[in-house]
């Protein structure tokens, strides 16, 4: 059989390993592997070249993705699509997978319906914010980036006797927000998911430092409904006159090596994509459930939007009053 794999959208941790894995499957199922750079795009310019097993040498620890990506303006098109349909016929290649988020999932199905190879999803983005999968490759290296971040904030937090906001990355979704405030012992979290009731917030920073708390960590998501950090505090400060301060972690949080978790588990996805091409699996993505990797449909991954547990943001709340 002949295979191609491309990332595509915003880059993760571990994507690397799970092209490794990947290629390195096709290879012992003794078919052809080709490696597309660049996303859709570099798809549609032809950046197409065959690996093999040395071409995926060390690059587990490495963060980024060494194919490259891109986000890409002609595949919105169905003009676009079809001329990638017609470039993967003409090369004779089979089975196409592609590593990214919900948007490279929403590319994949609308080009399946004019290829008609097989095709499959790896979930790779650092927001783990895919329906129908408990996981997405580079969540646990972007949290472990977060939390190492404002391990030290809080020390500077600590002597000034401050109210650090941290901003962190995630689109529209709070998960980073949520695990990175839990791990740090955050005393609050703003998620997108959750209407910011400002009252209610201020209210409970007022009552944490009348009960002695002498700093404070509030995490706050980057597609907060209420505004990014730097808009939350600036009212906050103004309703209380608290000593704030704002730091947005930015892009640090999508580089960097991938953690063990993401090595494995992207071993592990790139793997099963391979085995769920072998059984004649299309329009499937690797999904986890029950922390088994299974096909789910990827049509599920992009419909619907994927929820916080409420427990876990009442558990930041009590476990850090
Ligand atoms: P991510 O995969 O990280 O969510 P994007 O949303 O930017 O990133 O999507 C990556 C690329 O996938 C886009 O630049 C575009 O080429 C393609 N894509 C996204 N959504 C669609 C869609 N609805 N139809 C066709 N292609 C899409």
């Amino acid at each position: 059989m002949k295979v191609a794999v491309l990332t595509s959208g915003g880059d993760a941790p571990g994507m690397n390993a799970v092209i490794r894995s990947f290629v390195r499957r096709c290879l012992w199922e003794k078919h052809e592997v080709f490696g597309i750079s660049h996303g859709y795009q570099g798809l549609l310019n032809r950046e197409i070249r065959q690996l093999e097993s040395r071409d995926v040498g060390m690059i587990i620890n490495q963060g980024g993705t060494f194919l490259g990506t891109a986000r890409c303006e002609e595949f919105y098109s169905e003009e676009g699509r079809q001329k990638a349909a017609n470039i993967l016929n003409e090369m004779g290649i089979e089975a196409l997978c592609v590593i990214g988020g919900d948007g490279s999932f929403r590319g994949l199905l609308a080009l399946s319906e004019i290829y008609h190879g097989q095709v499959v999803g790896i979930p790779g983005t650092i927001d783990n914010d895919i329906p129908g999968t408990e996981y997405t490759i580079g969540f646990d290296t972007a949290v472990g980036t977060a939390v190492w971040a404002i391990d030290k904030i809080r020390d500077t937090a600590l002597s000034h006797g401050r109210i650090f906001f941290v901003e962190v990355m995630g689109r529209k979704s709070g998960q980073i927000a949520l695990s990175t405030a839990l791990s740090c012992g955050a005393e609050d979290v703003l998620i997108p998911e959750e209407k910011t009731d400002m009252e209610v917030f201020i209210r409970r920073l007022e009552e944490g430092r009348r009960k002695g708390k002498r700093f404070g960590i509030v995490v706050v998501a980057e597609g907060d409904e209420a505004g990014g950090a730097f808009k939350i505090a600036e009212e906050v400060k103004q309703r209380t006159g608290l000593p704030i301060r704002v730091s947005v972690l930015g892009h640090i949080q999508r580089g960097g090596n991938p953690s063990a978790y993401d090595r494995v588990w992207g071993s592990r996805m790139g793997d099963a994509a391979v085995r769920f091409l072998k059984n004649h699996m299309t329009r499937v993505f690797t999904a986890m459930k029950g922390g088994q990797i299974v096909p789910a449909y990827l049509a599920e991954a992009v419909s619907g939007v994927r929820t916080v547990d409420p427990e876990m943001v009442q558990l930041v709340r009590i476990s850090g009053a």
